[in-house]
């Protein structure tokens, strides 16, 4: 949509600074995908929420959505751009979950994530009650999953944090962490923040491109000097006992804000797991951590 895309990808290419792209697909044809993939860009997701136009576009809310997706995706991957697809869960799509993967796949698709939907935007409207699905389902989704990967015939990651993933996966070294230490969140308006959760939440914002010195900014901001400080020691619940703390660090700590209003409160789905006695003991510090939510 923007009015200066390709020259946004030119420039990056000209300046050398590597980009990933997340995006819907729909306006993706094969000029932009030739000027992406010329700007070096070699990797991009996009959504596929459903595998029938029927429920991808309930679930985009825009009629044409799937058949321009996938359109999409055709013109990355004739470009020679690695596509991923990316599954939102929710009760209205689950029964297309296992589907999906063949849809991708004959997409020309690498691989397939499958995000759980987080209460952040338009997650916290779809109010997570109703359209999300609970805690159980998701690991019994997950479980299945990873099991099918063999047989699916395209990479499969689903996003639930590590205290629960396989240790095949472990030793795969798959990314297990979303890398705040590293993030300096510039939004389309110049806004400075964790992330692109400085769309919904004012107190992890940080300041304004034009307004506020980047460097400084960055060095000296009161809310990142404390995220650097904080030690997954100090989690509170689950998190505080779990043996992947240090690498994960409690999985999104942006949503788990959102949430709480604390850096420090445990990811609800392993807290879920945890207080309902499905956290894995093996993933555990100690066996105090057992006996302390007994
Ligand atoms: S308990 Fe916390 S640190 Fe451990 S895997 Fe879950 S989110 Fe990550």
């Amino acid at each position: 949509m923007h009015p200066e895309f390709k020259q946004l990808c030119r420039m990056l290419h000209r300046e050398g600074i590597g980009f990933w792209m997340e995006s819907n697909g729909i306006l993706v044809g094969p000029e932009e995908a030739a000027v992406m993939k010329a700007s070096g860009l070699d990797f991009c997701s996009v959504s596929l929420d459903g595998a029938t136009a029927e429920t991808h576009d309930h679930q985009r809310a825009v009629a044409g959505a799937f058949d321009r997706a996938r359109q999409g995706i055709g013109c990355m991957v004739a470009a020679g751009i690695r596509v991923q697809a990316i599954f939102t869960l929710t009760r209205e799509n689950v029964h297309e979950l296992f589907d999906v993967f063949a849809v991708a796949r004959e997409a020309g698709c690498s691989s397939v994530k499958v995000n759980l939907l987080e209460p952040t935007g338009r997650g916290e409207l779809m109010t997570i009650g109703e359209r999300g699905l609970g805690s159980r389902e998701l690991l019994a989704l997950g479980r299945r999953v990873e099991a099918f990967e063999a047989e699916a015939g395209i990479a499969l990651h689903y996003s639930w944090p590590p205290a629960f993933w396989s240790i095949d996966r472990l030793l795969r070294g798959d990314a297990a962490t979303c890398g705040v230490h590293q993030i300096l969140g510039v939004l389309a308006d110049g806004t400075l923040a964790m992330c692109g959760i400085g769309r919904h939440i004012e107190e992890l914002v940080y300041g304004k491109i034009g307004e506020t010195p980047l460097a400084g900014t960055w060095l000296d901001h009161p809310a990142l000097r404390e995220l650097r400080r904080l030690q997954p020691a100090e989690f509170e619940g689950g998190c505080g006992q779990c043996i992947h703390a240090s690498v994960c660090f409690g999985s999104c700590r942006a949503n788990t804000f959102n949430a709480t209003r604390s850096l420090r409160a445990p990811y609800r789905l392993c807290q879920d797991a945890y207080n309902a006695g499905l956290f894995p003991e093996t993933r555990l510090r100690s066996p105090i951590g057992a006996a302390e939510r007994a």
